[in-house]
């Protein structure tokens, strides 16, 4: 995310090309659980979504600096 309401592209995205986003990166209630299951067809599917994947290590790596400015802090603050 660019900032709180912003969503950027991590790399170019060809003319009708489906996207996608990770709600990982603003999904900020910690309480949150899906009742749906993702069929998004990412290699990286997590199929459920939590308000809880931000703390995924493996999340906080790909999406480094790139979460909603809420998550960013939270994660700055578990480091630190
Ligand atoms: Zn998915």
């Amino acid at each position: 995310m660019k900032d709180a309401f912003t969503i950027t592209a991590m790399r170019d995205i060809k003319i009708g090309e489906e996207i996608t986003a990770d709600y990982a990166i603003w999904e900020a209630d910690e309480n949150y659980i899906s009742k749906w299951e993702c069929n998004c067809g990412s290699a990286f599917c997590r199929q459920r979504v939590t308000g809880k994947d931000w703390r995924l290590p493996e999340l906080q790596a790909r999406y480094k600096n790139h979460f909603s400015p809420l998550i960013n802090k939270r994660i700055n603050k578990l480091n630190y």
